[in-house]
């Protein structure tokens, strides 16, 4: 069963994985999981996603930045 929240957009072009709009959404779905043990809420494009990053990037073999698009600087 899948609940889905206000926020969710739906399946991610990019890497297929739910979509939020907002990082606190994100959060609120993970807080109502059952198991939220290794979940991290990330940015992948102009959405969130709820999930495991891939493992290279927990074993720190690639920087997480590597595989989100770059932010743009502001400043
Ligand atoms: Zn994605």
């Amino acid at each position: 069963m899948t609940s889905f929240h206000k926020s969710y957009v739906g399946l991610c072009p990019t890497c297929g994985k739910h979509c939020y709009l907002t990082k606190q959404d994100a959060k609120a779905i993970r807080r109502r999981m059952p198991h939220d043990e290794h979940l991290s809420v990330y940015r992948c494009g102009q959405y969130w996603h709820l999930g495991n990053l891939p493992k290279p990037v927990i074993s720190g073999r690639i920087d997480r930045s590597k595989i989100l698009p770059p932010r743009r600087r502001t400043r």
